[in-house]
């Protein structure tokens, strides 16, 4: 079994294939792999535990950044798998699940769409937890499925464009396990959260206004949290900004202490996206 104390962040990188428009386009296909632990976009290299050209599957994605992690949840620690990028770039590809999600700050749950604005509270161990979420009891994978495809009907109905409103909320998927051993009435229970974040392109400053505005000014301060949150603990600094956002509040127990973490950059290949898809890698260089 891994060290308890043991806090461990992995960054991996995944760049998807050109898709048939940017074919069409003609755009080039720039990113250059070495070895597996690398990416250079023009000329410079990016270094990560792990990177994952556009021919790698699904299985071996999940092999590679899943599978330890859910061993460990199911072992008793917590867990969190996010995953990365500007839209379009693979994210929810990556993800394979798509619950409540958080949108302009406001917490909605995916599984009972009267529940719009939940709060986040603290329980008495002052761990934070979304207040009346709603809780499936699932036994088995079907079941498992069943409630990621209910969450995912209910987030198609409440909203007109799903692409561009998956683009500007963070998505979150609790998976709690609890386990007895009804001989010796030993209990294990750990979490994994599955984060599919917000789109990460730079809104143009001069073309958004108003609602829009407030959206991009929303997804920057939530994104810039999370990653001064994940460099602080990759750094050991002794104060984590937890409270800066909701996200990062919600996530607090997953994220320190005994967590196990894994990001998952998401990057297009295409010349098109070169200075989204440098400025995406810049960040999983933080939680480094
Ligand atoms: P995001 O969630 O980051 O906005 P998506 O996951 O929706 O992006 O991906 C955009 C499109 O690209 C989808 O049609 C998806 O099926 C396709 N795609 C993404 N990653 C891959 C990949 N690794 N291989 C093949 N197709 C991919
Ligand atoms: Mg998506």
């Amino acid at each position: 079994m891994a060290d308890p104390a043991e806090c461990t962040i992995k960054v991996m990188c995944r760049f998807r294939p050109l898709n048939s428009s940017e074919v069409v386009r003609g755009d080039r296909y720039i990113p250059k792999f070495q070895g597996e632990e690398d990416v250079i976009i023009g000329g410079k290299p990016y270094m990560f535990d792990r990177v994952f050209q556009s021919n790698t599957t699904q299985e071996q994605v999940y092999n590679a950044c899943a599978q330890k992690i859910v061993k460990d949840v199911l072992e008793g620690y917590n867990g969190t798998i996010f995953a990365y990028g500007q839209t379009s770039s693979g994210k929810t590809h990556t993800m394979e699940v798509s619950y409540f999600e958080i949108y302009l700050d406001k917490i909605r749950d995916l599984l009972d769409v009267s529940k719009t604005n939940l709060s986040v509270h603290e329980d008495k161990n002052r761990v934070p937890y979304v207040k009346g979420c709603t809780e499936r009891f699932v036994c088995s994978p079907d079941e498992v499925m069943d409630t990621i495809d209910e969450g995912k009907s209910n987030r198609h109905v409440a909203v007109t464009n799903m692409n561009e409103h998956s683009s500007r909320s963070h998505s979150i998927f609790l998976i709690n396990v609890k386990q007895e051993n009804t001989q010796t009435e030993q209990k294990l229970s750990g979490k994994l959260y599955l984060v599919d974040l917000a789109g990460s392109e730079k809104v143009s400053k001069t073309g958004a206004e108003g609602s829009v505005l407030d959206e991009a000014k929303n997804i920057n301060k939530s994104l810039s949290s999370l990653g001064n949150v994940i460099s602080a603990l990759a750094e050991g600094t002794a104060y984590i900004p937890y409270r800066d956002s909701k996200m990062t509040r919600i996530l607090q127990d997953s994220l320190g202490g005994n967590c196990r973490t894994t990001i998952i950059i998401c990057c297009s290949p295409s010349s098109y996206n070169e200075c989204e898809t440098k400025s995406t890698l810049m960040f999983g260089q933080r939680a480094k």
